[in-house]
C-alpha cells in the first residue's frame, strides 16, 4: 500500500516538474541553465546571465571564439564557459593548459613577431622566448586539497573557483601575461575575461582566438577565455562592474593598480616596480657585473623587475664598471648621459637633469640600444646589450621606472648607505630588490629593509622567477596585494568540507 502511494505522489512530482519545464519563463534564474550547461548546478548566490532562450544567439557567440566587442558579451559568454568548464572537470582543465603551453611553445616566433610588429616595445628573441618558457607556469597539478584527520574524524580544503576572473595585461608582455594568467585561472577552475593594454590589444585577441578554436575542438567548451575587442577605460569600467566578475587580476602600473582597488571588488595587482641591485665590496664582480647586464637588457628593459639601478660600494664601483664593460655593456661619459637624460625624459619648466619627477619619454621605452646609442650621441657596436653611466642618486635614471636598456651606476660610501638609497629608489613598490654579495649580514640587512616580494641574491632577476634559481614563473608578480607569485591557488576560494566522528581508518 506504502509503496503505491510513493509511487503516485512521484509521478506528480515528476508531471509538476515536466510542466514547468515546458515554460522556460517559470524557471528561476538561480535553479536552472541554459542548454550549453544544464546539468551543472548554479551556486545560491552565483550570477546566472540573462537568458532569451534563443539558440541563435548562442550559436554565434560561439562563432566569437572569445573575442567580443562589449565587456558585458564577454563576462556573459565567459560565465558560460565557466558553466561548461565545471561540467566537464578537471581533466578539461589540464587540457585547456595543454594547449595554451603547447601552441605557445609552437608558435612563439611567429606570435612574438606579432607582438613585437604592434606593441614596437622591446626585442625579437625575447619575445620569443618569453612564450617558449609559458611551459613553467604551474597549472591544475598546483591544486591540491589540504586535509586533517583526527579524534572527530575528517575534513578537507578545498581549492574552489571563483567563477569569472577579470584580467589586465599590459603593453610590455601582452600574449605571455595573458598566456600565464590563462593557464593559473583555468586550473583554478575558472573563467576569465581580458582588457589588454590598447597598445597590444591586437595581438592579445589574436592569442585569445586561436586559443578558443583549440578549446572548442578539443573539450567542446566555448568562450572559456574572453576578450574585449577595442580596449577602453569604459570597457575596464564595465568588466570591472559586471557582476559575473567575482575576482580582478591586474598587472600594470600605479594607475591600473589604483583604479583596481577602487572598483570594490577583490583584486590582485601585480604593479610597478624600479628594483636596486647592491654591488659591495665582497661580491664576485665579475658574476655580478654579467647578471646585471643580463637581467637589465632583457627585453630592453621591460620586465617589472628588470635590474633599474646599481649602487656599488665607492672602492669597487670602478672595477664594478669594468667589469661590465669586459662584459659587452658600453659606457657613456658625463655629456652623452646628458645627451641621453635629455631625451628619455620631459621636465617641466624650471626643471633641469636632477629634479624629482620627470616623465619618462614613451617613444624611447623598451627601445633597442642603437636608439639610445644615437639619442646619446654615440654609435655602439652591433650586438651591444646594454648602455650604463655613473650618476647620483637623485638621477631621473635613478628615481624613475624608466625600462629601457640603460642602467645608472651610483657610488655608495657604505653597505648602510646603499640600502638606504635603494629604499628610496624602489619606492616602497616592495616589487624586487638585488645584492651581490657573500656577506650574509649584509644579505639578511637589505633583506629586511627593502622588504620586498622578490629579493635574489647573487644572480639576474629572472632568478626570482625560475629561470636560472629555483621557483616557479608567472608574468603576474602581486605586489601591493601581497599575493606573491602568481599561481592557481591564488585565483581559488578555500572551502572545507567536514566529516564528524568518521572516515578516519585508523
Ligand atoms: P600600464 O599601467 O600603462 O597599463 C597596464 C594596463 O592597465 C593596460 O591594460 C592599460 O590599458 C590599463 N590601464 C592603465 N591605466 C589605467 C587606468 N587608470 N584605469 C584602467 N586601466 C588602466 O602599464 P604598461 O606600461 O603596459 O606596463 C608596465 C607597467 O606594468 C610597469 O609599471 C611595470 O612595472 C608593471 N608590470 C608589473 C608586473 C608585475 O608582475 N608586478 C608585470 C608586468 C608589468
Amino acid at each position: 500500500m506504502s509503496s503505491q502511494i510513493n509511487e503516485s505522489v512521484i509521478r506528480d512530482v515528476i508531471q509538476e516538474v515536466l510542466g514547468r519545464l515546458g515554460n522556460e519563463n517559470n524557471l528561476p534564474h538561480t535553479g536552472a541553465l541554459s542548454s550549453s550547461a544544464s546539468s551543472a548546478v548554479i551556486p545560491s548566490g552565483s550570477y546566472a546571465p540573462p537568458s532569451c532562450g534563443c539558440d541563435s544567439k548562442k550559436s554565434s557567440q560561439g562563432g566569437r571564439h572569445g573575442v567580443f566587442a562589449t565587456a558585458e558579451e564577454a563576462c556573459d559568454a565567459a560565465q558560460q564557459g565557466f558553466l561548461q568548464l565545471q561540467k566537464q572537470g578537471i581533466e578539461a582543465r589540464r587540457k585547456v593548459e595543454e594547449i595554451v603551453k603547447t601552441m605557445c611553445a609552437d608558435r612563439a616566433t611567429e606570435w612574438g613577431r606579432i607582438e613585437l610588429e604592434e606593441s614596437k616595445i622591446g626585442r625579437l628573441d625575447h619575445k620569443i622566448e618569453k612564450l617558449q618558457i609559458i611551459k613553467l607556469v604551474p597549472g591544475v597539478d598546483w591544486i591540491r586539497p589540504d586535509a586533517r584527520s583526527g579524534d572527530h574524524g575528517i575534513t578537507l580544503e578545498e581549492y574552489t573557483p571563483f567563477g569569472v576572473v577579470g584580467a589586465i595585461t599590459p603593453s610590455t608582455h601582452s600574449i605571455p601575461t595573458l598566456a600565464g594568467n590563462i593557464v593559473n585561472i583555468v586550473a583554478a577552475g575558472n573563467a576569465v575575461v581580458f582588457n589588454a593594454h590598447p597598445a597590444a590589444s591586437r595581438c592579445a585577441a589574436m592569442a585569445v582566438r586561436e586559443f578558443n578554436k583549440a578549446i572548442e575542438r578539443e573539450t567542446g567548451i566555448h568562450n572559456l577565455v574572453c576578450i574585449i575587442e577595442e580596449p577602453t577605460l569604459d570597457s575596464f569600467k564595465e568588466l570591472c562592474a559586471h557582476e559575473a566578475v567575482r575576482l580582478l587580476c591586474v598587472t600594470g602600473g600605479p594607475g591600473v593598480v589604483k583604479a583596481a582597488m577602487q572598483t570594490g571588488k577583490r583584486a590582485i595587482c601585480a604593479g610597478p616596480g624600479n628594483p636596486p641591485v647592491l654591488v659591495d665590496d665582497t661580491a664576485c664582480l665579475k658574476r655580478a657585473a654579467e647578471s646585471i647586464i643580463q637581467g637589465a637588457s632583457y627585453d630592453n628593459n621591460l620586465l617589472c623587475i628588470g635590474e633599474k639601478e646599481v649602487f656599488a660600494l665607492e672602492h669597487i664601483a670602478d672595477d664594478l664598471m669594468n667589469a661590465m664593460q669586459t662584459a659587452g655593456a658600453v659606457r657613456l661619459n658625463a655629456s652623452q648621459l646628458q645627451q641621453l637624460t635629455q631625451a628619455a625624459f620631459t621636465f617641466k619648466e624650471g626643471q633641469g637633469a636632477g629634479c624629482p619627477h620627470p616623465v619618462v619619454n614613451k617613444d624611447l621605452i623598451g627601445k633597442d640600444v642603437s636608439v639610445l646609442a644615437q639619442a646619446a650621441g654615440i654609435q655602439v657596436p652591433d650586438g651591444t646589450d646594454l648602455l650604463f653611466a655613473e650618476t647620483d642618486e637623485n638621477h631621473p635614471f635613478v628615481d624613475e621606472e624608466q625600462m629601457m636598456p640603460f642602467i645608472p651606476i651610483v657610488r655608495v660610501g657604505s653597505v648602510d648607505d646603499g640600502i638606504r638609497a635603494a629604499l628610496k629608489a624602489e619606492h616602497n613598490y616592495k616589487h624586487t630588490s638585488i645584492i651581490h654579495s657573500h656577506d650574509v649580514n649584509h644579505m639578511t640587512a637589505m633583506a629586511r629593509a627593502l622588504d620586498t616580494t622578490l629579493f635574489i641574491k647573487n644572480g639576474p632577476c629572472g632568478a626570482g622567477l625560475g629561470l636560472g634559481g629555483e621557483g616557479y614563473l608567472s608574468f603576474s608578480i602581486a605586489t601591493p596585494t601581497g599575493e606573491g607569485v602568481t599561481n592557481p591557488k591564488t585565483f581559488t576560494r578555500v572551502r572545507r568540507c567536514v566529516m564528524v566522528d568518521n572516515l578516519r581508518i585508523y
